[in-house]
C-alpha cells in the first residue's frame, strides 16, 4: 500500500509553525480513546507511528507523516489531537481549538478528513461539531466506525447504515462511511483506496 512507507516527519504546535509544504495533506481526528492511532499505525503497516495523548493536561500537538517511497514526498497524514477528554484543562482546550480551527479553515493543502469513531458510540457532539466545523469547505469527510469486532455483525451494520444517514444530512454528498477494527484488520483496504485517491487527486 501507498501508506505503507510512511515516516514521522515533524509536529506543530503552533500554527505558524506549519509546514511550507505543497502536497496533499489528509487529517485524521477523532475523540481521545476513538482508535485512532491505532488506525494510523495499522493503515502504515507500523507499530508505533502514531501513539495516543489521551494523558490530561498533556499539550497537544499536530503530527505530520510523510507519505511517500524512496525519498519521494506524494502528500501527509495529518493526526489531530484526539478531542473530548472531559479533564482537559481550559487553556489548553483553547489552545487546540484555535490550532485545529485555522488548520482545518484555512489549510489550502488539507485534501480530506479521515474521522474516527468508535462504533458503540457513534457520532458524539464533538463529532458533529467536527463535521459541521469542515463540510462548508466541500471537501469529503470519510468516516471509520472503529472497533467494529466488538459489535456481532449483524449490530454494525445497523450501526453503518444509522450513522451513513446521519453523515448524508450533515455532509450531503461529501461524507462517506465505512466498518474498521484495526485488531481484526477490518476495512484496511478500504480506507487506503479512499486516502490513496486523495493523495493522487
Ligand atoms: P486514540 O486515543 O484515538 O489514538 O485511540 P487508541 O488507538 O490509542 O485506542 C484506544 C483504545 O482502544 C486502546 O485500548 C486500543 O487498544 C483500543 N482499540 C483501538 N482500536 C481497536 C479495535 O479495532 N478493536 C478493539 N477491540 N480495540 C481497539
Amino acid at each position: 500500500s501507498i501508506l505503507h512507507h510512511s515516516t514521522f516527519f515533524t509536529t506543530v504546535n503552533h500554527i505558524k509553525d506549519l509546514p511550507k509544504t505543497a502536497h496533499p495533506e489528509i487529517a485524521f481526528a477523532g475523540r481521545s480513546n476513538a482508535g485512532k492511532s491505532s488506525a494510523i499505525n495499522v493503515l502504515c503497516n507500523q507499530k508505533r507511528l502514531a501513539f495516543s495523548s489521551n494523558t490530561p493536561g498533556r499539550t497537544q500537538h499536530i503530527n505530520y507523516f510523510t507519505v511517500g517511497r524512496r525519498g519521494e514526498t506524494f502528500g501527509y497524514l495529518v493526526d489531530l489531537p484526539g478531542y473530548g477528554y472531559a479533564k482537559t484543562p481550559m487553556d489548553v482546550k483553547n489552545h487546540w481549538n484555535e490550532l485545529l480551527g485555522i488548520y482545518m479553515q484555512e489549510r489550502d493543502q488539507l485534501k480530506g478528513m479521515v474521522l474516527m469513531c468508535d462504533i458503540r458510540r457513534g457520532f458524539t457532539d464533538l463529532d458533529v461539531e467536527m463535521i459541521n466545523w469542515f463540510s462548508p469547505l466541500a471537501k469529503p469527510i470519510h468516516v471509520l466506525l472503529t472497533k467494529c469486532d466488538k459489535l456481532s455483525r449483524n449490530q454494525a451494520k445497523q450501526m453503518l447504515f444509522a450513522v451513513e444517514k446521519q453523515l448524508k444530512m450533515m455532509t450531503g454528498d461529501w461524507g462517506t462511511v465505512q466498518l474498521f477494527s484495526s485488531t481484526e484488520r477490518i476495512g484496511l483496504e478500504e480506507a487506503t483506496e479512499v486516502i490513496a485517491a486523495w493523495i493522487e487527486k
